[in-house]
């Protein structure tokens, strides 16, 4: 699904991350691995980057979750 335009929020559940680096690889603008191996967003808001929604749905634990900034509803995964 596209989320193009919008302002978004990423969360990741560091309970589930098993810290494989995908998502950093993929969005590394948004999330990168914490001193810990797991990974963490990086910034509050993010704007609209293909990659973001792509580390979201590759995750393999669906540890990340991508959300609308403005409305709260769940962008990724779907
Ligand atoms: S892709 Fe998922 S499991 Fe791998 S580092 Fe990112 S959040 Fe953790």
């Amino acid at each position: 699904m596209s989320a193009a335009g919008q302002e978004l929020v990423v969360r990741v559940d560091r309970t589930r991350c098993v810290g494989t680096g995908a998502c950093t690889w993929t969005a590394p603008e948004d999330l990168e691995l914490g001193p810990d191996g797991r990974a963490r967003p990086l910034r509050p808001v993010s704007d609209d980057r293909p990659g973001l929604t792509e580390a979201a749905e590759m995750c393999p634990v669906e540890a990340i979750t991508v959300l609308s900034a403005a409305s709260g509803e769940v962008v990724a995964p779907l």
